[in-house]
């Protein structure tokens, strides 16, 4: 089994509604392909293409979260750069359902979506979408949906296990993943980047803080117990990793 990141795009952030400081921060976007005996998966899949050309359907949000984001990084192009046809992806685990984590699913037309119940639901209640919270031209495009809860076992075979981590939405969701190097999570926006993590720090926005901390809380307790964490939008960390992946 492998774990290799895919670059697809970037975000400008304003640290203010991230960690309540001053300036702006680069976040990068990334979509996890997992190469497993069963099956090709992704874990998230980036902005939609749409994004590439006219951001005016996020609204308020690009104050804060700017895409900085071209031609040749949506996911179909990156999977297709590396010889992996979109619609040989048999499984899309999505951690949740924002634009920058969900908009390239209409890219990859044959995946079955998991996707934690409580976000679903969260995707389709019209308050949460008048609000701009979410959109559903970013996830509804006809695919089977397999809805989930805490623990759901993708393969049956445990090396795939979601792990719910509500906190920044309803219905948020990591993923553990068995390499033969030994355990890695990824965490999805339960954390961006590791000093969020060492310190606890929760952006303002999300849906509920104190559930928030408390998923993080159980990051950390598995990243103590000697699993790998792959952050949400950690720029150092992504760097860091060597770009044929993990195994
Ligand atoms: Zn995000």
């Amino acid at each position: 089994m492998r774990i290799t990141p895919l670059d697809v795009g970037r975000i400008e952030a304003g640290l203010w509604v991230i960690t309540g400081e001053e300036g702006t921060i680069d976040l990068p976007i990334t979509s996890w392909l997992i190469e497993h005996p069963k099956g090709l998966v992704l874990f998230d899949n980036g902005m939609h293409v749409g994004l590439q050309t006219d951001t005016t359907r996020l609204g308020r949000t690009v104050k804060a979260f700017r895409p900085d984001y071209h031609p040749g990084q949506e996911i179909s192009a990156r999977l297709a750069a590396r010889g992996v046809d979109p619609s040989a992806i048999d499984v899309m685990v999505l951690s949740h359902l924002h634009f920058d984590h969900a908009g390239g699913t209409g890219e990859i037309p044959d995946a079955r979506i998991v996707v934690h119940r409580a976000e679903w639901e969260a995707g389709h209640d019209q308050e949460m979408i008048d609000s701009g919270v979410y959109d559903p031209i970013d996830y509804d495009h006809g695919h089977d949906v397999q809805l989930v809860d805490d623990g759901h076992d993708v393969f049956g075979d445990g090396t795939l296990v979601c792990i719910a981590t509500p906190g920044h939405t309803a219905g948020h969701q990591a993923l553990r993943v068995e390499l033969d190097s030994g355990p890695v999570v990824l965490t999805g926006d339960c954390v961006y980047f590791r000093r969020m993590l060492d310190e606890m720090l929760v952006p303002r926005f999300g849906y509920d803080t104190e559930l928030q901390l408390t998923s993080m809380a159980h990051l950390a307790g598995l990243r103590d117990d000697g699993c790998r964490l792959l952050y949400g939008h950690d720029g150092d960390q992504i760097e860091a990793l060597p770009a044929d992946g993990l195994v």
